[in-house]
């Protein structure tokens, strides 16, 4: 069976991925953040101004990819691809998009309140693909809700089943430790500072309360089971404290013990399996430079099949003819930056000057085509305007290429002049407009737009026609040249689809 474990961490704002996430490579050995990578090889200090506003309000704009490892008891190792999902409260499509090139994931939930809206809008997104999931209840070393309620309300407002895995004894000033449910041992804290230094015990007698609410607990849920939690109906969860060490090491144990190993992904014609021995991959991002005076960018690739060497060529589905891959990166856990060989699973960086595409996919054979990359619609439309007209052809360009990096996307009306961009969280607006600056010299501003959302067309071409007819006024071409219609509203959208029953009006469009 493969050892590469590929996940993400979904979680709301401030419920801890950030602290769970360095535990969990501080557990696993080294480190390699993306922006890391390249920032050694060049000037830390070229960074752009989108880098900036990353740093002002102190969240991350780009998706990195982590890599730990972990040695079975038999000497094998299992190698962990962490990949991080931006952490804001706007989405963005990076988000989704990065969801679709991972196995698994953990749901990082704050004890104290419980399911928040984003940990909502993540999971909804990994449901879509049958994404399983473990969840991680953090903060036990605080005052949080009950172990019941927050079990409930999982089970509840998520459809899913639960099964504990472990208890804490206590919570908040009471909290004595972290019970694992197979084993009967519990982890306790230490010192000043009451972290978990390593110190595990058996449960002995435990506090009447705890005993009571865990007779409870075993009556009340289910055991876990392993092919309902990979088919994603049932999430094995651990309670923990991120800060101070507890459930860490548990859930390295269950990512590697229950995960699913590299999955097979859709494609045109099937399914493609990791087995197959022609290296085929997807790209689900792509990061500008962090030197804006250098137009490469890295390309990141999710290696479904085959074993990937470097030097090897690889023909993209977007440009028909093969590009040989000399100098990957690999976010190896060992201190090897040049890859010279990825498994399935594994993520490789592919530096290129705008050839690689969002959506693409990269195959030996050039016989390939990856689904499930979809575009979403734009739930905030703007207007761009130059300050300096002149510049229309650099506006143009940039917009063409922005979108094809998948930071915002772009809509040409049919009539006037006015390019409308379109994006699903407002930050990817500030990092438009930053990059616009940055790296075309074209000051813009954005305006309102009469449109507030839009939808990919589908029909015959007489369809298609007679629509145009009655509705110049709300059709535009996307970056493809793709027919969208502009709406209003989303009644506008129903209203149009009642009367046009030969068109779909589609909210995704796959690449
Ligand atoms: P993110 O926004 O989800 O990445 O959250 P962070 O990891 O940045 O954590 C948000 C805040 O919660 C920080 O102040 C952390 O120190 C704190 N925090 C994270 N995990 C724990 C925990 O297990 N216990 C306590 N008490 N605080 C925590």
């Amino acid at each position: 069976m493969s050892s590469r474990r590929t996940f993400a961490i979904i979680s709301h704002p401030d419920a801890g991925k950030t602290t769970l996430t360095e535990k969990l490579l501080l557990q696993g050995g080294a480190i390699h953040l993306a922006g890391e990578v390249k920032a050694r090889g060049q000037a830390r200090r070229a960074r752009s101004d989108w880098m900036k506003i990353e740093q002002q309000r102190g969240i991350s704009v780009t998706s990195s990819v982590m890599t730990f490892e972990r040695a079975n008891p038999d000497g094998s190792t299992i190698t962990f691809n962490l990949l991080d999902t931006p952490g804001h409260e706007d989405f963005s499509e990076d988000t989704y998009r990065t969801l679709t090139a991972v196995d698994s994931a953990i749901m990082v939930i704050d004890a104290a309140k419980g399911i928040e809206p984003q940990t909502r809008k993540l999971f909804e997104v990994c449901r879509l693909r049958s994404v399983p999931i473990i969840t991680f209840i953090n903060k036990v070393d605080r005052e949080g809700r009950a172990c019941f309620d927050l079990l409930d309300e999982v089970a509840d407002v998520l459809a899913l089943d639960v099964a504990p895995m472990s208890w804490p004894v206590g919570m908040g000033g009471l909290f004595q430790g972290a019970l694992d449910l197979a084993t009967g041992k519990i982890s306790r804290p230490e010192g000043d500072s009451r972290e978990f230094l390593g110190k595990v015990e058996d449960a002995g007698a435990l506090p009447p309360e705890v005993a009571e609410e865990l007779e409870l607990a075993q009556a009340g849920y289910p055991e876990f089971d392993l092919e309902a939690y990979r088919g994603g109906d049932l999430t094995p969860v651990y309670f923990g404290s991120a800060l101070k060490n507890f459930g860490v090491a548990a859930l390295i144990e269950a990512i590697a013990a229950f995960a699913p190993p590299p999955r097979p992904q859709p494609a045109d014609g099937g399914e493609i399996s990791p087995d197959r021995d022609e290296v085929t991959g997807f790209v689900f991002k792509v990061q500008a430079n962090m030197d804006p005076q250098h137009r490469d960018r890295i390309a990141f690739m999710r290696l479904v099949s085959g074993t990937f060497k470097r030097g090897m060529k690889l023909t993209p589905s977007g440009l028909g003819k093969p590009i040989a891959v000399h100098s990957p990166i690999l976010f190896f856990a060992q201190d090897r930056e040049i890859a010279d060989s990825a498994e399935p699973g594994d993520i490789i960086g592919i530096p290129n000057h705008g050839t690689l595409r969002v959506g693409d996919t990269l195959s030996e054979r050039n016989d390939v085509r990856f689904t499930g990359l979809p575009n979403f619609a734009p739930e905030i439309l703007r207007r761009v305007a130059l300050k300096d007209p002149t510049k229309t052809k650099q506006l143009r360009k940039a917009l063409d290429d922005l979108s094809e990096e998948g930071v915002i996307q772009v809509f040409y009306p049919e009539i006037g002049s006015q390019w409308i961009v379109g994006v699903v969280g407002q930050l990817q607006l500030e990092v438009l407009i930053s990059r616009l600056e940055a790296e075309y010299k074209v000051e813009a501003v954005l305006e309102g737009s009469p449109f507030d959302t839009a939808r990919w067309l589908k029909g015959s071409d007489q369809a298609l026609k007679d629509f145009a007819d009655f509705n110049k006024m709300n059709l535009a071409r996307d970056r493809d040249g793709d027919p969208v219609f502009m709406a209003r509203s989303a009644w506008d959208v129903g209203y149009q689809q009642e009367r046009n029953p030969d068109l779909t009006f589609s909210a995704t469009k796959e690449r």
